[in-house]
């Protein structure tokens, strides 16, 4: 529980001017709100001189039933700086706890996040978030807001992830302030929007769990349940039955990051949502050169979330989480029991253990699908990893552009090696390559694979454009420069149809530029 009193910050021109207009499409509904107040603070975003558009996501707005003009009405730049608070919102903040980096951290929450409102639309329920509003009483030593480096990565990112089929919460638009944020040095401020059915994280768990506040976990699990898990309820243990599905959808996310790339770099189970998305982008990268031990978080020394830990973290989280939800199956008067507490724990393992199976069977069906294979023979997964083992050995070793590769492997022949240039000269030991090509044919013909047709199939599955940290850079530096929102608006067309062929665009499908080597991400944002 949040024992800090509620903060009103002061309230801007809905105190004081003309009604907001700007109307939502759709009706609100309460959602997180119906769960009462020891979940969150309600309070207003806190206002920033002199805001300005930056962008607009089309296909975030069309979410809301919106086009993208709508960023020329006159209400919604005000109403998404959080300057003027409409009367559709209800605005909050959540409170939650969390381990950060494996270790305890204690009460954290929306420390710079502010609900507005969740709109019931015809494509479901979103809640809509102001990200870097304001202080709030889970602000702690920090400021509550939000610079216009991270707030753009964030945006194109949400809306990258998304167009590549990647769970995700959404971005509708960025709004900047000239006001000024300090962070290693001075920024200005922006404020995202973002979208998500829910924004609930495994930390909320933790976060009265560690409360020992049992019946508020169990309204928060019932809440997660009746909105977004109805199946379980079905189950004779839905709060076994709810572990269970996180840890599926988990599973399936992690796999889809690792094979389009996608290192998320503060796996903290704050960051974690209970949905399975992809939620909070700060030091994310996507890989470049193919390095299994990338580190795309400069502040993570230890490498704990290196892109090839992402799955062993996910699950390690997860105990986190089934740590918490454990008093819903196992009451506290039976904890000293031993006994009691063993089948509890065994309970919770049961639900985790579909985990490992789930991970395994959608890494090989991403992977399958990028190399254009069907499923072995006797669908056994294990066949084809001789053939994936080496392959990453390979792209490792070489250090090989991991987009680039995927991409290039489209084309290649069944049966005519003499085809392979494009891909085959990404490697600098061609043999190498030409030593695991082959073995790659022997299967493709194995299975009497029709090249024409594979290639459609691996073309949409293995993108040609992601977000590499120096085109996200690149769109920063005129942003910040030159106030040019150019780049951003067209990077974020260009990201938003990956797996097209896009001539006017082929430089950002190219090899990062030399300088792209010296970029430094961190958890500062
Ligand atoms: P993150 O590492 O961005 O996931 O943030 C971890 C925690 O710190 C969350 O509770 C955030 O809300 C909070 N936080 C991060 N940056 C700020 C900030 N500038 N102002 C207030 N809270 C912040
Ligand atoms: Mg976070």
């Amino acid at each position: 529980m949040p024992d800090t009193p509620p903060r009103q910050a002061p309230q801007s021109a809905a105190d004081t001017a003309t009604p907001v207009t700007l109307p939502l499409p759709f009706p609100t509904a309460s959602g997180f709100a119906e769960l009462g107040p020891q979940f969150f603070t309600r309070l207003h975003p806190t206002p920033l001189p002199s805001p300005y558009l930056v962008s607009v996501a089309p296909a975030a707005a069309a979410l809301l039933g919106w086009d993208a003009s709508v960023g020329s009405q006159p209400d919604f730049i005000d109403t998404f700086i959080g300057n003027q608070v409409p009367d559709w919102a209800d605005p909050l903040a959540t409170v939650y706890s969390g381990h950060q980096f494996g270790v305890w951290a204690g009460q954290l929450g929306d420390g710079r996040a502010i609900r507005l409102a969740q709109a019931q639309t015809d494509t479901g329920p979103w809640e809509i978030q102001l990200k870097g509003a304001g202080l709030t009483p889970y602000s702690r030593m920090a400021d509550g807001r939000a610079v216009l480096r991270s707030s753009i990565r964030e945006y194109l990112c949400s809306e990258a992830m998304a167009a590549l089929g990647v769970p995700t919460t959404r971005a509708l638009s960025i709004m900047g302030s000239d006001a000024p944020v300090r962070r290693e040095t001075i920024e200005t401020a922006a404020v995202v929007t973002r979208l998500s059915p829910t924004f609930i994280r495994f930390g909320h768990f933790e976060h009265f769990a560690a409360h020992d506040d049992v019946a508020a976990l169990r309204k928060l699990a019932d809440f997660v349940i009746d909105n977004f898990m109805p199946a379980c309820r079905d189950d004779s243990q839905p709060y076994q039955a709810l572990l269970r599905e996180v840890s599926l959808r988990t599973a399936d996310l992690i796999a889809h990051w690792q094979a389009v790339g996608f290192c998320h770099g503060v796996m903290n189970t704050d960051n974690m949502s209970i949905l399975g998305l992809t939620i909070d982008y700060g030091p994310f990268g996507f890989l470049d050169a193919f390095d299994a031990n990338h580190i795309c978080n400069h502040s993570d020394t230890q490498g704990r979330y290196a892109y090839s830990q992402q799955p062993q973290v996910a699950f390690w989280n997860l105990h986190c989480l089934a740590q918490a939800l454990l008093p819903l199956w196992l009451p506290p008067e039976q904890t000293d029991q031993e006994g009691a507490r063993d089948a509890a724990v065994e309970a919770a393992r049961a639900a985790l253990d579909p985990f490992r199976e789930r991970y395994a069977a959608a890494f090989f069906r991403h992977y399958r699908a990028k190399l254009g294979l069907r499923p072995p023979a006797g669908g056994d997964d294990k066949a084809d990893e001789p053939l994936l083992t080496s392959l990453f050995q390979l792209l490792h070793g070489q250090r090989v552009d991991y987009t680039l590769f995927w991409r290039k492997l489209c084309g290649i022949s069944s049966t005519d090696a003499s085809r392979d240039a494009p891909v085959r000269d990404l490697f600098l030991d061609r043999a190498a390559f030409d030593a695991w090509v082959a073995d790659y044919r022997v299967r493709l013909r194995a299975e009497q694979s029709h090249d024409a047709v594979r290639e459609l199939e691996m073309l949409a599955v293995n993108p040609k454009y992601v977000l590499r940290n120096h085109l996200a850079e690149t769109a920063i530096r005129r942003a910040r420069e030159d106030k040019d929102f150019s780049e951003v608006d067209r990077l974020l067309a260009v990201l938003s149809r990956p797996f097209d062929e896009q001539p006017e665009a082929e430089h950002y499908a190219a090899l990062p530029p030399d300088w792209a080597a010296g970029l430094e991400v961190s958890c500062s944002s």
